[in-house]
């Protein structure tokens, strides 16, 4: 979509610090980071939220949970761990709507999030 932040950073019209990138989604570096690793991963569809996702877009979602997996190994997350938040609309504290999950890893992690 023209006016979208991320797809602006995918399609490269923004600068973005690209750390995974296939046909279907594309990751990288928040610019705000809220933990030591904060990456963003988002499928290159544009969805604004996951209300607008139909069945046809079941497997990249899905694909999103393979990546986020390849990028903890390769990053030695496996055994500190990560999370994998979804901020679905503003009341959930959405910002930009393009479908994106934050993968947050590094420190300690509460919960319930904040
Ligand atoms: P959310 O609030 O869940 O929609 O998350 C949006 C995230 O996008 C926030 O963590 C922002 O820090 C991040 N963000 C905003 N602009 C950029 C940008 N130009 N490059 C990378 N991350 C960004």
């Amino acid at each position: 979509m023209s006016d979208c932040l991320f797809c602006k950073i995918m399609n490269g019209d923004i600068p973005g610090e690209k750390v995974y990138d296939d046909d279907n989604v594309f990751a990288f570096k928040d610019v705000n980071p809220q933990a030591p690793t904060h990456i963003l991963i988002c499928p290159k569809k544009h969805m604004s939220t996951i209300l607008d996702m139909d069945t046809e877009d079941e497997a990249v979602i899905g694909s999103i949970f393979s990546v986020a997996n390849t990028l903890a190994t390769e990053m030695g997350l496996e055994k500190s761990g990560f999370r994998l938040v979804l901020n679905c609309g503003s009341g959930a504290g959405q910002s930009v709507f393009h479908v994106h999950f934050h993968m947050l890893a590094g420190r300690p992690m509460k919960w319930p999030p904040g």
